[in-house]
């Protein structure tokens, strides 16, 4: 079974030193945007980071002139079909880091780093009862799907983890930890700040849950819902056995993968609901971000403010977050 997809989407990163990033930046968008990629590439001294989309001529095209650069030679590129593009645009940004943790004692990957296992290691050693799995991602990805059994630190930001992490120690303590991050870059600096803080036996999913879902062994087991991605797709499948849905709607806390924005720009968070749900309280995930003067919502349908009060009034007490 076999599907053909005229497009692919790439992602990869490699911890790498960039001389004068600022410069490779300009000349990597002008190849990226050449070769007619869409996506989104961060580029800093300590490396790159990348996800794009494209027809399978121009993926193979970036692939294989990466792989000739000595500096990219061994970069992994984990490679999904899909039908179109994943992005509107081609970015290429110059950061100060690839991925923001803000340490006071930065984490250097090739010299400090937890251990890698591969996705049959990983699924094994998840199954050990003095293990903790750590999801080093933000509560929204976890939300819509992680590994089963694993930690949710409370975080809406990936530079909020360590001190996360120090507050609630005692979970991890005296245990395996392993941790698991979307593609492994993150985690690649958060094992490595794990073992200078001290945890003695810490581990990675090397290749991140974007190589454990494609595993022909493994096939995704043990992961219950989807994974969240950072392109137009918004999630991907990951087990390929069984597919548990641990995702809730946010005003019914009924079963439901489907993420929308909220409808008030400024505020703009990401909630999990049905359609019915979203036409129901007009994409809002509070009263005042219903009655937001700029609310798209609101917009896109062309209500009135007449309609908007009927609306909410029909609500009445049974909108759950209205304050
Ligand atoms: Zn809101």
């Amino acid at each position: 079974m076999t599907e053909i997809h005229p497009y692919r989407v790439l992602l990869y990163y490699k911890y790498v030193h960039i001389e004068n990033p600022e410069e490779f930046t300009a000349e990597h968008l002008a190849f990226c945007k050449e070769l007619g990629l869409k996506g989104r590439i961060l580029i800093a001294e300590e490396g790159i980071n990348g996800t794009v989309s494209g027809t399978v001529e121009q993926t193979d095209a970036y692939m294989k002139a990466m792989k000739e650069d000595p500096r990219f030679a061994d970069m992994v590129f984990k490679i999904d079909g899909a039908d179109s593009h994943a992005f509107k645009k081609m970015h290429v940004r110059h950061r100060s880091e690839l991925v923001t943790l803000r340490l006071e004692d930065d984490v250097d990957p090739n010299e400090v780093t937890g251990k890698y296992l591969e996705p049959k290691e990983f699924f094994e050693a998840m199954q050990d009862p003095n293990t903790v799995v750590v999801d080093a991602r933000n509560d929204y990805e976890y939300d819509l799907g992680h590994f089963r059994g694993a930690i949710r630190p409370d975080i809406t930001a990936f530079r909020e983890l360590p001190e996360w992490i120090r507050e609630n120690k005692e979970k991890l303590e005296g245990k395996k930890v392993l941790t698991y991050c979307t593609g492994g870059i993150r985690c690649e600096k958060f094992s490595g700040w794990l073992v200078k803080e001290g945890f003695e036996d810490v581990a990675q999913l090397h290749g991140g849950i974007a190589t454990y879902g494609k595993d022909p062994e493994v096939k995704g087991q043990l992961w219950d819902g989807k994974m969240y991605v950072f392109d137009e797709r918004i999630s991907v499948p990951v087990n390929q056995v069984e597919h548990v849905v641990v995702g809730k709607d946010y005003f019914t806390g009924e079963p439901c993968e489907r993420y929308v924005n909220c409808a008030n720009p400024e505020c703009n968070k990401q909630i999990l609901c049905s359609e019915e749900n979203e036409h129901k309280y007009m994409r809002s995930c509070t009263h005042e971000c219903r009655v937001h003067p700029r609310n798209m919502y609101v917009k896109e349908h062309g209500l009135t403010e007449v309609e908007v009060a009927e609306r909410i009034g029909k609500l009445g007490d049974e909108v759950p977050t209205a304050k």
